[in-house]
């Protein structure tokens, strides 16, 4: 098959990469029909978070089922499938609390890199949930968002408490602060407020339900935050970027017994204790247990009551993975995402160029 591999800062190629086949019985192969690159793939590709050697990229997927090992019990060939970033069994005592992505068995979700033509999955029955049937094509770009950045947007909105009668601030207007924003709606908040200063992001985050737009940032955003919320900051605020200014700015922005939910790979944070003591502030995130939320994203998605596919602004061949790592670097796209026409022959597929589906757009 063909895959991405990252060799280096900002040395991503195309290649050819050997077939994944089923390791341990509980594996899954997965043909993809469509891959994205994440937010979070920038770390490596800028040399920040350093790699050990060339690293095959991608941990968002979907995909149909191609073949599944002796012990998998409840997903079958031909299903369309949902994974997430993590493998998880789905029946130890942590994933049971709806803690997936810290599962016992934890393992990577696809360890042969998802952006690719196939993918290997651990951990089958506990990590994918099969979609009704096989998607009409503009609902897979919406499903490949439930994967990643719609679980983690979620999640973050979930641990934040989002709810009726909150007002909920969102720091952070990548695809998973937009995608905070959505569920934030779906979950009855009042007011949203979306931090951004790029026009094309206000916009999509007042489609999602966004009510409010501060495009102050730092300590001035969090004194904006104040002033929309009668002095007392937000119920509840998603801290989708990872740094210590967004950090902050979360923190700043919450009112006294409201609740933070982090979902932004921090790097190199450090929280003031006395300040975070005296703030009465709940912290709460990490990397998202995607699986918890899968069926209910799966049915929302599945019924049409949201869109969040719309996050992806540029639609490349998957040869073209290079570019769309470019674009992101450079945030000329919101979530890139590369596609393969899953109506193509059978795989290794000839050269995928076109037929976007409709939730892709070039810009
Ligand atoms: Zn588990």
């Amino acid at each position: 098959m063909r895959g991405t591999v990252l060799y280096g800062p900002r040395d991503v190629r195309f290649e050819e990469r050997p077939d994944p086949t089923i390791v341990e019985p509980t594996d899954a192969l997965i043909r993809l029909p469509l891959t994205c690159v994440c937010g979070s793939d920038l770390w490596p590709y800028r040399g920040i978070e350093p790699i050990d050697g060339p690293t095959p990229m991608g941990h968002e997927y979907v995909g149909i089922v191609e073949e599944v090992g002796s012990e998998v019990r409840l997903i079958e060939p031909g299903q369309f499938v949902v994974g997430s970033f993590f493998a998880s069994d789905n029946t130890c005592e942590i994933c049971r609390a709806g803690y997936q992505s810290s599962c016992i068995h934890r393992q990577p979700g696809a360890p042969t890199g998802a952006q690719a033509e196939y993918a290997r999955i651990p951990l089958a029955d506990g990590t994918l949930v099969a979609t009704p049937g096989l998607p009409p094509e503009d609902l897979i770009p919406s499903l490949l968002a439930a994967s990643d950045v719609l679980g983690t947007g979620w999640f973050g909105a979930v641990a934040a408490e989002a709810g009726p009668a909150k007002t909920v601030a969102v720091v952070g207007d990548g695809a998973v602060g937009l995608l905070a924003v959505l569920a934030a709606k779906q979950l009855g908040a009042e007011r949203i407020i979306a931090m951004s200063r790029h026009e094309s992001r206000q916009r999509l985050a007042r489609e999602f339900g966004a009510t409010d737009i501060v495009t102050e940032r730092g300590d001035e955003g969090a004194a904006r935050i104040k002033e929309l919320t009668g002095g007392l900051g937000a119920h509840s605020v998603v801290e989708a970027v990872g740094t210590q200014e967004s950090m902050m700015q979360a923190i700043r922005s919450t009112r006294a017994g409201g609740h933070v939910g982090f979902v932004g790979v921090l790097h190199d944070v450090e929280i003031p204790g006395e300040e975070f003591f005296f703030s009465h502030v709940h912290l709460h995130g990490g990397p998202a247990p995607v699986r918890r939320f899968l069926p209910e994203l799966i049915e929302l998605i599945w019924n049409r009551k949201i869109d969040p596919g719309k996050v992806f602004d540029l639609t490349l061949p998957l040869e073209e993975v290079a570019e769309g790592y470019r674009a992101m670097d450079e945030r000329r796209a919101i979530k890139h995402c590369c596609v393969r026409d899953r109506t193509d022959p059978p795989l290794p597929a000839r050269r995928d160029v076109a037929r976007p589906p409709p939730g892709c757009h070039r810009v």
